[in-house]
């Protein structure tokens, strides 16, 4: 038996593990390589394997850089079922939607640019994904299943967004017993509506997550105390407020915490929308999901019955709706996508609001180098899009602490909860954030390994 690992390997996205159990072979994860043009054009080079010999994948949750290349899997021929927690089926659906509506229409831009290497068509389209969906099969948390014949396999909560899986792995195969840990992405202990991370109580081998390994989180509470100042001692007649949100799992959190202190910061006097198509799915099945928050989130959904308790939240779906906000002026809250500024709705709005002093940005999340976000962070005076130059005279403020991932604290936490110290194997980090998380390990653990990309070891 041994385990391959093909993605996220010494990098944070593309998670894809193979398993290969005598004559089986099983994937965790199938996910897309995101972090500009180069790094993605990996994802059309060939498998390392035939899609045709995989018996059965394994996914942990909804993420598009661990679901996103499953319907190039099954274009390519593959024919098993895709195992995941039961509520993450509705997540993965939109997201592998989007995905290939985006890659579709990146293919039409394409197509229209005089670069003669961009023109390859997208990966897949809207009929793999069609493919795909029903061979997805949901288990409730805790719950043993059987991928195949000799393997058993369950979902603890992950606590990283809604219904995200750890996954144990039990192998029975003549007289070999194992016991194989992923983490799949892990997130922090103590977060509103998620429950805390699971840890396994004993494992073989833990192959883990160390995307924040080398960093604490500012704290939650004094990044919601900066959120409450600003949204409460803004002018709404001369301030709009814009957030790039990223549409699974931080969008949530924020519209949970502004109906949480809603009455604290003065809320009634912004009119708040959610501007992405994406967001508006992700947060409907959020709310349809409720069972499965936290007891903090519980108890504040029997005080107000419904959740979030906005009155003036509007949703918009559709291209006009979104244009009907920037006329609007003054005195609104817009959470629009995309998170990291690399296209979408937030553009339009950053266009229009980033000349004026009185306005602000308000980013939540990781905005990777090069990009529009990282620029405005970084305290750029002047920004292009939409091939238009734009001065930045808005303010401009980042909220730590509310991150979906667990900073190196919550990693140690979590693997210091399975017993009898296993050998770790880190992916899905940097290769700086993975050497600092191996160090931090070393003295729980019983060997810290960051395997290279394709390396296969033998268990
Ligand atoms: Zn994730």
């Amino acid at each position: 038996m041994h385990i391959e690992f093909f993605g996220a390997a010494r990098e944070v996205t593309g998670s894809c593990h193979i398993l290969h159990l005598g004559g089986d072979t099983i994937l965790l994860d199938c996910g897309m390589i995101q972090g500009g043009i180069e790094r993605e054009a990996r994802n059309a080079d060939p498998f390392p394997f035939d899609p045709r010999c995989i018996d059965a994948v394994v996914l942990s949750h909804a993420h598009i850089d661990h679901c996103g290349r499953l319907p190039l899997l099954v274009k390519h021929g593959f024919k098993g079922s895709v195992h995941t927690h039961q509520a993450s089926r509705a997540l993965t659906s939109i997201l592998l939607r989007d995905s290939a509506n985006l890659a579709a229409s990146r293919a039409r831009h394409a197509e229209s640019s005089p670069d003669e290497t961009s023109k390859e068509g997208p990966l897949y389209d809207l009929r793999d994904v069609e493919r795909t969906l029903p061979m997805l099969i949901g288990h409730p948390y805790r719950h043993w299943f059987d991928v195949l014949p000799g393997v058993k396999v369950r979902f603890l909560d992950a606590g990283h967004i809604l219904v995200s899986g750890v996954v144990e792995v039990h192998l029975h195969q003549s007289d070999t017993h194992r016991r194989i840990v992923f983490s799949g992405d892990l997130g922090q202990y103590d977060s509103p509506i998620l429950r805390d991370p699971e840890s396994p109580r004993e494992a073989d081998l833990v192959v883990m997550e160390s995307t924040y390994g080398d960093r604490r989180h500012k704290d939650r509470a004094r990044s919601l105390l900066e959120l409450g100042d600003l949204i409460r001692d803004s002018d709404t007649n001369r301030s709009t407020i814009v957030v790039p949100a990223f549409a699974v799992g931080r969008s949530q959190e924020l519209l949970y915490q502004l109906g949480k202190h809603a009455g604290e910061w003065a809320l009634h006097r912004w009119e708040i929308f959610l501007d992405s198509p994406l967001a508006i799915e992700a947060t409907a099945i959020y709310w349809r999901h409720q069972h499965l928050f936290d007891e903090e989130a519980d108890a504040l959904r029997r005080e107000f019955e419904s959740m979030p308790e906005l009155p003036n939240l509007h949703f918009a779906r559709t291209a006009d709706e979104s244009k009907r906000i920037s006329r609007l002026g003054k005195g609104a809250i817009i959470i629009a996508g995309s998170g990291t500024c690399g296209g979408g709705r937030i553009l339009h709005h950053l266009k229009i609001m980033l000349s004026d002093r009185e306005n602000h940005v308000l980013f939540t999340g990781y905005q990777p180098p090069g990009g529009l976000g990282r620029r405005l962070i970084d305290g750029a005076d002047k920004v292009w899009i939409h091939g238009q130059s734009v001065e930045v005279n808005a303010q401009i403020h980042t909220i730590g602490g509310l991150s979906a991932h667990g900073d190196y604290e919550d990693l140690l936490r979590w693997y210091r909860g399975i017993q009898g110290k296993p050998p770790v194997y880190l992916v899905h980090g940097d290769p700086a954030a993975m050497q600092a998380l191996q160090f931090r390990l070393t003295t729980a653990a019983a060997k810290v390994h960051i395997p290279e990309p394709g390396e296969r070891i033998s268990f």
